[in-house]
């Protein structure tokens, strides 16, 4: 087990990259700690795979170093690098048996016969596949071939770390919230450095501690689900997490504050300030769908605004509204009522209100 550092990395699967556009992954620094069980979550595209290839040594990034505990690794062999890597599709070998496919990376690293039997037969319990392992892997449905492709990757205990490539893509969703479970168990149990690559928020944050968030090359953020949720410190984790994401308004700079057509947004006074060194003028606010409050009447701060749609999910709702140019999303109690068409007074909580220039969170300095 190692602590990975990734040190001003970049990537082009171009020869001459002509531009930041033709890089899969943009200069980034990065460190993924020793133990910690990590989500890498971002759209397709992102660059994820790419990440995961550059740490295991399946790529050799075109700037940068790869580092294990302080060491470059960049000239190693993935087998030298010792990583253990799950894939999205199933990689077992079709005509050994289950026992076989798991002790198969133990054989290879010269580990006792007495060890192996033991250490496939605690994996193969935890995976639900003890009852497997003398059926040939070409026999097993696709569920069972990825459980034993995961198995593969978690039987070794030797490894730097083990990374998984969404490898829950071809598995039954009912089947897949239990893997998510054992994935997690197993991180308790063993302890081993884990990077679980994800498209999906809720299967990063059940899994993970903490969340990467990638977007376009770069890792935009790096916290835990709750961080990403109440601070996204980049206009697209903030669109990226949450159901629906925040609301992200155009804005201009404006006497106290900003505003959009003929709203005015106060902003806290270290806002101000802190916009006032900037000069880009693309500036946008940020409110979360919860964080929206509804004023009972036209109080001072509070915006009317114009009920669109309005969608029940059970134990809250959903509502639309138009304030000024701009459509918002509201998270409402599920006994709020109102018609579509009626008026309702809104309020943003200045703490919940998030200013982003050049699509980057303005912090308070500390
Ligand atoms: P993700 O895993 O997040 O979906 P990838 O790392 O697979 O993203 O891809 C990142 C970018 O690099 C994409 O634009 C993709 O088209 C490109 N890419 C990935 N693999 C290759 C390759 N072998 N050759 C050329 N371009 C690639
Ligand atoms: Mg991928």
């Amino acid at each position: 087990m190692a602590e990975i550092q990734l040190k001003s990395l970049a990537h082009s699967y171009s020869e001459s990259p002509a531009g930041p556009e033709d890089y899969a992954i943009r200069q980034l620094d990065h460190v993924w700690h020793k133990g910690g069980a990590y989500a890498l979550l971002g759209p397709s595209g992102c660059g994820k795979s790419t990440m995961l290839n550059i740490i295991s040594g399946l790529v050799q990034p075109s700037e940068g170093e790869v580092l294990f505990d302080g060491q470059r690794v960049n000239e190693l062999s993935p087998r030298e690098r010792n990583i253990a890597q799950v894939f999205q599709f199933p990689v077992v070998y079709d005509s050994m048996t289950v026992f076989e496919n798991l002790a198969f990376p133990l054989k290879n690293n010269k580990v006792p016969g007495a060890r192996i039997q033991t250490r496939v037969a605690e994996i193969a319990e935890i995976l639900e596949i003890a009852d497997k392992l003398h059926k040939k892997a070409r026999n097993l449905t696709a569920d069972e071939k990825q459980k034993v492709s995961m198995g593969r990757g978690l039987v070794r205990e030797d490894v730097t770390a083990i990374l998984f490539d969404e490898p829950l893509t071809v598995i039954d969703p009912a089947l897949k919230w239990k893997l998510r479970r054992k994935l997690k168990q197993i991180h308790e149990q063993f302890d081993i450095t884990m990077v679980y690559v994800t498209h999906d928020q809720l299967e990063a944050s059940t899994f993970a501690d903490k969340i990467a968030v990638m977007y376009d090359g770069q890792i935009v953020q790096f916290g835990t689900p709750i961080e990403l949720f109440e601070h996204p410190n980049h206009t697209f984790v903030g669109y990226f997490i949450g159901s629906p994401g925040m609301n992200l308004i155009d804005v201009e700079r404006s006497a106290d504050g900003v505003s959009f057509g003929a709203v005015r947004v106060a902003l806290q006074e270290w806002q101000i300030e802190r916009l006032q060194g900037l000069a880009s003028n693309n500036i946008k606010i940020g409110i979360r769908p919860e964080f929206i409050e509804l004023a009972s009447g036209a109080a001072e701060g509070s915006y009317q605004a114009e009920v669109l749609d309005m969608e029940d999910l059970g134990t809250y709702k959903i509502i639309t509204v138009r304030l000024g140019t701009q459509q918002l999303q509201v998270r409402m109690h599920e006994d709020f009522e109102a018609g579509i068409g009626s008026r309702v007074h809104l309020s943003f909580p200045p703490q919940w209100t998030m200013l982003y220039v050049d699509e980057f969170l303005v912090q308070e300095q500390s």
